[in-house]
């Protein structure tokens, strides 16, 4: 497009000029009440938002495409646009029409763009999710560090870690941020593995990776002279963390969002649990990708946000330090014991706002009087949950608490300055209480006087003019007139009347006037709500850097109360589904009595079916070999005991009756069959990679679950691989392990291999049919019930009479071994025709005939030889 073309409008050419600093987004040029969208941008947009397209004026000689939405509306569209993976450049009007015409008779009005709205910048209530964080992380390596940087800056929390290549993949899993930057010329390498997690990549020139620019930049931002107060920081860190806060700025148009000093993570501090793993064992997501099925849906019994987006990060990393992992079941642990304390701290937890993400809006001038007085409730509930607590807490409630308090004179001016319920918007006015400020006071009373002196005008003009049905209104083009219906007209417009009453306005029905009494009476109200709307907006502007100025110690009640959240939740939970403490130390112990998996669990109590509880000791013989039909709940059972390790060191109660773990460091779980056919692996090629990445990576304090590996090939393949396979983790692994297959063969290693038990999860067989007892014993299936399951499933009986005499044949062969079982084998397409009801009946031969007439018991000895002697004629 060229900009230097000179039939282009002035508003086109500014239009232009901003839109080529924004290639890669989608201009909302505001115009008036509306966001305006031209050229490509208006296609793309009105395709994408299912809006009108239409045009307005010429651009070298082709019409321009437009499209546009009311800029009260554009949080919506915003968050349609992001999530059809678009961003937003918002351009406002930075002076009013009046302001610009008395530049000049064409000037036009100036414009900026205040703000790039991204995935990963998101601060309005309307486009996130209360309960889950919303990440923008930063990958970067020099030389041969690397890091991943991420920030929540609804929130403003901001970490850090030494990140290699492939870690990234698992941490971008445990993190789920919506959008990760990467340094431009990168994208290739890192979009697959980013686009997996689920965010959306952008990217950034080298310079805003620079690590000592970058040093620089995050000093001033944190107004240090050395980062040496936050903690030690490599290059790269130093260099993902840069990138970060050079994206802020770029996006938020130097309106930098409240960051909280940066908090380095190191890696060893949690479990290590892999992307296959997390979806596997459907940890913060379910299979199909939304949180109700997960276990964290199951398990969050918090009542604020902070405290469910505390128990997700939690969850998402279970910690490995024992002291950690104590202090956070000594806060479940007195929470569930104090039954009538934990009803308190909760009640007094509901009247909690959303502290962290109304400070944020604050910081970032987003904010309104509404986000204010979130933070004024906040303030009265903490004090009030302060209030009730004993002075026995254990210790990390007992840090907590000590935040609850200390916020008096904020809570005090807040209430003092704020109504009870203020509008979202701070431009509308209203929300300052009276009796705060006395010059806003006087203001307002001279207004509401006017408003009530135009009350008195009424009766008054209605007497003077004997026309009794005359009001008093107010539009916002005529500002406040004289209203009478048109048989009046003539009337008033005639003399005296009209020495009086002004006219202004004649519609279908109506005859508009005003008096000189009226305008001055208007003056003085507009004047004096003008000059109300002017203070409020100032003490607005005074509270509100009152309350920046406490980010700090608001963001440490902030994790206070996420705390004391967190603590009754789980505590709540652990009462109501009798949950225990398990017993965590540094041995190598896995031993669980009565575990139950608690997703499974509560789904089966919707439909009154009792989930029965299993015991798991894997503390002697470290590998269980489980063997059992399909349906049996192999596959419950794993997860169970995966899900368990992850609760107890996320510090939670578990759901057993006892457990006792020794710290686990890394899980892997690889059951059920995840198809990646979007990736053009078969599902055989994922469970081999899978595979061969618990075998490379599983150390001896890893936990590995692992389901019917190699069911995807030929069936001595896939034994000799699961066999190899459950060799290598009990030799070389060493790790703890539930191994669950259908080759029943494999049972003979336990024999073999110290290390490995036996187990089964038993059926009964009734009638032909088998039935689920949902018991894990010790020992071997003795047979798989395939083909009942397949009954049950409803295949049709003909099918399941079919695959009865096959797998008798089979097994037939499988006993009298090598070349009878090759010849049944062969035998069988023989068998093949359908239906066939009575396999033998079909092609009876003449000795079949002859045989199905003879009585044995009847026959003599003679008799039979005879016999014998007749059928071989028959031959
Ligand atoms: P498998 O892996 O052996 O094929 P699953 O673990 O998928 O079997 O379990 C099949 C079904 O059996 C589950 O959907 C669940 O409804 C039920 N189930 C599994 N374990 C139990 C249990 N311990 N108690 C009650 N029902 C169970």
């Amino acid at each position: 497009m060229n900009t230097a073309k000179t039939n282009v409008t002035p508003m086109m050419a500014q239009y232009l000029e901003i839109k080529a600093q924004y290639p890669d987004a989608l201009l909302f040029y505001r115009m008036g009440d509306f966001y305006e969208m031209f050229f490509d941008d208006a296609v793309a947009a009105a395709g994408a938002l299912d809006i009108a397209l239409t045009k307005r004026g010429k651009h070298e000689d082709e019409d321009i495409p437009m499209c546009g939405v009311p800029h009260h509306a554009a949080e919506g569209y915003f968050l349609t646009l992001i999530r059809k993976g678009f961003r937003v450049a918002v351009c406002e009007q930075m002076e009013s029409p009046a302001e610009a015409k008395k530049r000049g008779y064409k000037a036009v009005v100036k414009r900026e763009v205040v703000r790039l709205v991204t995935p990963g910048t998101l601060t309005e209530d309307s486009l996130l999710d209360a309960r889950r964080h919303n990440f923008l992380a930063a990958y970067h390596a020099v030389r041969d560090e690397a890091a991943l940087a991420w920030v929540d800056i609804s929130t403003g929390v901001f970490h850090v870690m030494p990140c290699s290549s492939v870690q990234l993949a698992p941490e971008l899993a445990r993190l789920t941020p919506r959008e990760v930057i990467v340094v431009d010329g990168s994208e290739a390498e890192w979009s697959e593995t980013v686009e997996e997690s689920g965010a959306t990549l952008t990217s950034l020139g080298a310079a805003a990776f620079d690590s000592t620019a970058g040093m620089k930049r995050l000093c001033a931002l944190y107004k240090v002279g050395s980062l040496d107060a936050f903690g030690s920081f490599s290059r790269a860190e130093i260099a993902a963390m840069a990138a970060v806060a050079e994206y802020l700025d770029i996006t938020q148009k130097g309106n930098l969002p409240l960051l909280r000093p940066p908090v380095k993570e190191s890696q060893s501090a949690a479990m290590q649990i892999d992307a296959a793993t997390r979806r596997s064992l459907e940890l913060t997501h379910a299979m199909n990708g939304g949180r109700q099925g997960s276990l964290l849906h199951c398990i969050d019994h918090t009542v604020t946000a902070g405290g469910a987006r505390l128990l997700e990060r939690r969850l998402a990393a279970p910690a490995c330090d024992l002291a950690v992992i104590a202090a956070r079941q000594n806060m479940i642990g007195y929470v569930s014991d104090n039954a009538p304390l934990r009803g308190d701290i909760r009640d007094a937890l509901r009247g909690v706002h959303d502290l962290d993400r109304a400070l944020s809006r604050l910081a970032l001038d987003r904010g309104g009087p509404r986000d204010m007085t979130a933070i004024r409730n906040t303030l009265g509930q903490a004090a009030a949950l302060a209030q009730l607590l004993p002075d026995d807490l254990p210790d990390m409630l007992q840090d907590a608490a000590r935040n609850l308090t200390g916020h008096e004179d904020l809570l005090t001016l807040l209430n003092d300055a704020l109504i009870a319920e203020p509008a979202l918007l701070a431009r509308d006015g209203g929300f300052i209480a009276s009796g705060y400020d006395t010059e806003l006071d006087e203001v307002r009373k001279l207004r509401d006087e006017g408003r009530s002196v135009i009350a008195t005008m009424q009766s008054q003009y209605v007497d003077q003019s004997g026309v009794t049905s005359l009001k008093i209104k107010h539009n916002n083009v005529l500002g406040y007139f004289i209203e009478t219906t048109a048989t009046h007209a003539d009337k008033m417009m005639a003399p005296p009347l009209s020495e009086v009453f002004i006219h202004r306005q004649t519609t279908a029905n109506q005859v508009r006037f005003t008096t000189v009494e009226l305008s001055e009476i208007e003056t003085r109200i507009l004047n004096a709500g003008g000059r109300a709307l002017e203070i409020e907006k100032r003490l607005y502007a005074s509270l509100r850097q009152v309350i920046v100025d406490q980010a700090g110690p608001l963001g440490a009640l902030a994790r206070a109360l996420a705390e004391f959240d967190l603590a009754a939740g789980l505590a709540e939970l652990a009462v109501s589904e009798n949950w225990v403490r398990p017993k965590v130390d540094d041995s190598r112990a896995f031993a669980i009595t009565g575990g139950r998996h608690p997703v499974v669990e509560a789904a089966l109590q919707k439909g009154g079916t009792p989930f029965i509880a299993n015991d798991c000791n894997l503390s002697e013989a470290h590998i269980w070999l489980l063997t059992g039909p399909n349906m049996a709940g192999k596959s419950t059972f794993l997860r169970q005991n995966a899900l368990l390790a992850i609760l107890a060191q996320m510090g939670s109660f578990v759901p057993a009756t006892e457990a006792h773990i020794g710290v686990v460091s890394q899980i892997f779980s690889r059951v059920g069959a995840s198809d990646d056919l979007a990736r053009g692996r078969s599902t055989f090629m994922v469970e081999m990679v899978e595979t061969a990445a618990i075998l490379n990576q599983a150390d001896d304090r890893a936990l590995v679950i692992l389901d019917e590996i190699g069911r995807g090939t030929a069936t001595y393949d896939g034994l000799s691989i699961a066999w190899a396979t459950l060799e290598h983790l009990h030799d070389v692994n060493r790790c703890r392990a539930l191994f669950a297959t259908h080759y029943h063969e494999m049972a003979a290693l336990s024999a073999k291999l110290d290390g490995v038990d036996n187990a089964t999860v038993a059926v009964k067989e009734w009638e032909g049919d088998v039935i689920f007892l949902h018991e894990v014993r010790q020992g071997t299936a003795d047979r798989s019930y395939g083909v009942q399951v397949a009954r049950l499933a409803g295949l049709p009986t003909v099918v399941v009479e079919r695959a009865k005499v096959v797998l008798e044949a089979l097994e037939k062969g499988e006993r009298e071994g090598g070349s009878a079982k090759k010849a049944i084998i062969d035998d069988l397409p023989l068998f093949s025709a359908t239906p066939a009801p009575k396999p033998v009946a079909a092609k009876d031969s003449a000795v079949e005939n002859k045989l199905k007439t003879v009585l044995p018991d009847e026959l003599s000895p003679k008799e039979a030889l005879n016999l014998i002697y007749e059928l071989q004629s028959l031959l």
